[in-house]
């Protein structure tokens, strides 16, 4: 039988972010070969580049798609770390996944500097909670000293001017590709790199007490066994035997069985990566978007009032204002839903603008003051914001 998973360290979720071809995915495999090699704690393997980058459309179109899971050890703390995914048609990945970062790696070329999808995770990771940030500037081993210094000059403005602090925020030189390759030097940035995360970074206050909540990211059926849904859980903690109740789903059932990474647990709590077993619930039944929740402890609704930064065009946004009656998607934790705007006496918000806006959705999800969401329309990001007030 499988190991069970033990909790000696503390978890933390991170993730890469920043522009295709920036060096994400050769980061995160450098990452894990570093750290294996360091013999860094049980849970550390060395995960290759093909295998977080093995979506099968990924090979046809070049781009990252689906986020990749790995896990990992420091001698402090145990992480688990998503390779965002670089594409701007790729920000509903980025926006439902990054909502659960307790800290972000933001990875910069050296020798390309700030790109468009920088600024807009930079941008997103602010929107959804991210606090701390930490910079890899990658491809420094084929950089140019002078140049280097003018991109990070750059990334500190940039990361200054979402509220970011970034004269304090770490700015490490790596070469993820030399590291995956055994070169020392480079092996060595990749190092310092992790010892800022782990300084730099701090353990984010977990919500143990409060009520279960998980929102759902994936389903998928075990034969024999059920149905299993992950995601990250948000607050409160699930053990084997508890009843949940799936909010869309509306159905109440008891959590079966428990694992992380594919090693069972004996109670999960906020901040894990999870896979839940829930009894006798169809596969067809629970999807995406979903809540797990402990019973009677979420209350669902349409309407809400935000307040929504409305990206510039610059920032990838639209060229035109909105205006009531506007009907795009909201990403509202893992769910995406239409809802219909309503700017009150403003009537018309331009692409630059902070609004408050109220909404009405296209059906019920459980919502919260202070809840972060996405406004996306034609595949691309138009909006975000902040749930102000639920009715
Ligand atoms: P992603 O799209 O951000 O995940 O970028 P990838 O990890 O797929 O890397 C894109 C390209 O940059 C690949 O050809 C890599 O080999 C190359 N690359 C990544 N990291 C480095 C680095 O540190 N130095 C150099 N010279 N090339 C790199
Ligand atoms: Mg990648």
């Amino acid at each position: 039988s499988k190991t069970a998973y033990v909790r000696t360290k503390p978890h933390l979720n991170i993730g890469t972010m920043g522009h295709v071809d920036h060096g994400k995915t050769t980061l995160t495999a450098a990452i894990t070969k570093v750290l294996a090699e360091r013999g860094a704690g049980s849970t550390t393997q060395y995960v290759s580049f093909d295998r977080i980058d093995r979506a099968p459309e990924e090979a046809a179109r070049g781009i990252t798609i689906n986020i990749a899971h790995v896990e990992y050890e420091t001698d402090t703390r145990h992480y688990a770390h998503v390779d965002m995914p670089g594409h701007a048609d790729y920000v509903k990945n980025m926006v439902t996944g990054a909502a659960q970062l307790d800290g972000a790696i933001l990875v910069v070329s050296a020798l390309d500097g700030i790109m468009p999808q920088t600024a807009e995770h930079v941008l997103l990771a602010r929107q959804v909670g991210v606090d701390h940030i930490v910079v890899a500037l990658n491809k420094a081993d084929a950089g140019d000293e002078e140049l280097t210094d003018l991109v990070e000059l750059e990334v500190r403005e940039l990361l200054t001017a979402q509220g970011y602090g970034g004269d304090s925020v770490p700015v490490v030189r790596v070469s993820g590709l030399k590291a995956l390759e055994g070169d020392p030097r480079w092996t060595a940035s990749v190092e310092a790199l992790l010892d800022a995360v782990d300084t730099y970074v701090p353990m984010p206050e977990r919500y143990l007490d409060a009520p279960f909540l998980l929102p759902v990211e994936n389903v998928l059926t075990i034969t024999g066994r059920g149905t299993v849904v992950t995601g990250a859980v948000e607050r409160g903690t699930v053990r084997v035997g508890d009843r949940v109740e799936v909010l869309g789903a509306s159905v109440e059932t008891v959590v079966t069985g428990l694992e992380t990474f594919g090693k069972p647990m004996a109670e999960a709590q906020a901040g894990d990566n999870v896979a839940l077993l829930l009894r006798g619930v169809a596969r067809d039944t629970v999807r995406r978007g979903h809540i797990v929740a402990a019973p009677g402890s979420v209350v669902p609704a349409r309407r809400f009032t935000a307040q929504v930064y409305v990206l510039s065009t610059r920032e990838g946004g639209r060229s035109t204002p909105l205006t009531t009656g506007y009907r795009p998607q909201f990403y509202i934790r893992t769910a995406d839903v239409v809802g219909d705007v309503d700017l009150g006496e403003a009537a018309l918000a331009r692409p630059g603008d902070t609004v408050t806006m109220t909404v009405e959705l296209g059906r019920e999800v459980p919502l919260e003051t202070g809840l972060g969401f996405a406004i996306r329309e034609g595949g691309r990001t138009v909006g975000a914001g902040t749930v102000t007030a639920v009715q």
